[in-house]
């Protein structure tokens, strides 16, 4: 069993509907089994500006699968969601899965880097993590805390519990 962290994003078609669906869906990948949901928060979209603002939420959850079998089950229930793959980086999509951790395991492949490239720097991840897995430190030896103290809030709301 391995312990991953995913980050979910969506700003289209109805972006919480997206994160409700894309939880529904992780949680019935094979050997997998969700063991801790954020709250859902309302961030700045990154790069193009001309786009909605995006919902996000992290998971924790537990796996059999090995990695890269694991991204191409995030990837199908991506494109199962309307994902469409355009040219353009950052801009609008219905549904966003990235690998955060896993386990303690560090991946750089053409396919995956773990852990993901952008987490230090993305309020979006960083908070949502902290709700769920105050005490993580990354396979490097950074805290989770330390990171979180060197990234503004830059907007991030938490939504209301429904
Ligand atoms: P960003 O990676 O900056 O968050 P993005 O999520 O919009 O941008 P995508 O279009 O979803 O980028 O993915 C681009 C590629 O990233 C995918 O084809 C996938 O193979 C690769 N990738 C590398 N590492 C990861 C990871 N940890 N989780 C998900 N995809 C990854
Ligand atoms: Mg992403
Ligand atoms: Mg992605």
């Amino acid at each position: 069993m391995s312990r991953v962290f995913v980050g979910l994003g969506s700003n289209l078609a109805e972006p919480e509907q997206q994160i409700s669906n894309a939880l529904q869906a992780i949680e019935a990948i094979i050997d997998t089994h969700i063991s801790a949901t954020s709250s859902l928060y309302v961030s700045r979209p990154m790069g193009p500006q001309d786009q909605p603002s995006y919902v996000n939420a992290v998971v924790e959850l537990q796996t059999d699968l090995p990695p890269v079998k694991f991204l191409h089950c995030l990837q199908k229930i991506e494109l199962d969601h309307g994902r469409e793959r355009k040219a353009e980086r950052w801009g609008p999509r219905t549904l966003d899965l990235d690998i955060l951790l896993f386990s303690d395991q560090v991946i750089d492949s053409k396919e995956l880097t773990v852990p993901h490239y952008g987490m230090k720097q993305r309020e979006f991840v960083l908070y949502p993590l902290h709700e769920i897995a105050s005490d993580l430190t990354l396979p490097c030896g950074t805290k989770l805390t330390s990171m979180l103290n060197n990234c503004p809030l830059n907007g991030l709301e938490k939504l209301p519990y429904k």
